[in-house]
């Protein structure tokens, strides 16, 4: 046996065995000339945020950032209204999802959540060793099949990715008030809704918020995510997720964007929720049913939505389809952007469900 050759042969059998259940993310875009398929601010970056980049020193290329991103945490405590200590910050709220599962459930717990929900929290479950279950959106008492679920972790997304749908505010605080670990409110969209969970803060200390700037705040390539909870909760997702997550450009552009784009930020939020309406309704002269929305972006039943993403994606616009949702089934998630853009995806449709 040639020991050379031997090393080069794919090394499958080296890796963990619950990682041959996961393949890579596949974004939905292909190279569209119309991408509505991300749920990100389509008019583009915000203006003070891109002038840190113009500007960029030296040393926020060449030497480490802050472990913690301290300012940055301060800064966007200002923005929800809380204490600075209870805010972690991270790459992504992908990041700080993943370790906040790590950081508060053991391998072999359960993770409850209902179900659709955001794809990724199936993902973060897996590759820390944790088993989800999806619980019925309509379930006649859904906190209660949630919390008795034995889960250790309970996972909330409002407005929910795929769906939509902003949680009733009763249902979010009876799970916090009666779940024995740690609940996780995924409020990504949270800007579009002018809802949020924060003001639970005050009374519950098990209870983590996520945010993002990757919506609203235009700025998704930077990869800035966030979040608010008590601060040993915080502690503890920071141990998990470890340092050096935020770049230095990143966080002063981040901070910038907080500072002074907050106006282009309620600007855009205003034209995503008037395209959203007036989509909504072209959708219904086309037969289509999207499903009530307090987010960037519509879900709308289709009888076949691969096909129709692939029509979609052949006249040049790219949805993410999703098959067999439950108690959906196939549904387009659509991003609502400047109205051209939503007028191309309109033609397009057109063809594409017939
Ligand atoms: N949560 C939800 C519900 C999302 O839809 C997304 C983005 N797809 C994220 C979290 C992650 O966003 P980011 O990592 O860009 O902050």
């Amino acid at each position: 046996m040639n020991p050379i050759t031997e090393s080069c042969r794919p090394s499958r059998e080296l890796g963990r065995a619950l990682f041959r259940q996961l393949s890579l993310y596949e974004a939905a875009a292909e190279s569209c000339r119309v991408d509505l398929s991300d749920n990100t601010n389509l008019w583009g970056a915000p203006p003070s945020a891109r002038t840190v980049f113009e500007n960029a020193e030296t040393w926020m290329l060449s030497r480490y950032p802050a472990p913690y991103s301290r300012e940055l945490n301060g800064a966007l405590a200002a923005y929800l209204g809380v204490d600075p200590e209870m805010i972690v910050s991270g790459c992504g709220s992908d990041d700080i999802l993943d370790s906040a599962i790590r950081a508060f459930a053991e391998p072999g717990d359960l993770l409850a959540h209902l179900d659709p929900t955001f794809g990724m929290i199936r993902v973060f479950s897996t590759v820390n060793g944790i088993s989800t279950i999806g619980v019925s959106r309509t379930d006649s008492s859904p906190a209660d099949a949630l919390v008795s679920s034995g889960a250790r972790l309970i996972y909330l997304c409002s407005p929910n990715n795929p769906t939509g749908e902003v949680l009733d505010p009763l249902l979010i605080e009876t799970v916090v008030a009666s779940a024995s670990g740690l609940v996780i409110v995924d409020e990504a969209y949270a800007e579009f809704a002018g809802a949020s969970s924060v003001g639970l803060l005050a009374r519950y200390d098990n209870l983590l918020i996520t945010r993002t700037l990757s919506k609203a705040f235009g700025l998704a390539g930077l990869r800035i995510g966030y979040a608010a909870g008590a601060p040993r909760i915080v502690a503890e997702v920071e141990k998990s997720r470890g340092p050096y997550k935020v770049s230095s450009i990143g966080e002063q552009a981040a901070m910038a964007a907080l500072a002074r784009d907050r106006e282009w930020v309620n600007e855009k939020v205003g034209a995503v929720l008037a395209n959203r309406d007036l989509f909504r309704r072209r959708l219904g002269d086309l037969g289509l049913a999207p499903l009530d929305s307090g987010a960037n972006f519509l879900l709308v039943p289709v009888a076949d939505a691969r096909r129709t993403r692939e029509r979609l994606a052949a006249s040049g616009v790219a949805v993410r389809a999703f098959e067999n949702l439950a108690e959906i089934g196939d549904a387009l998630r659509i991003t609502i952007g400047p109205w051209p853009m939503m007028e191309e995806c309109l033609a397009a449709l057109e063809t594409a469900i017939q």
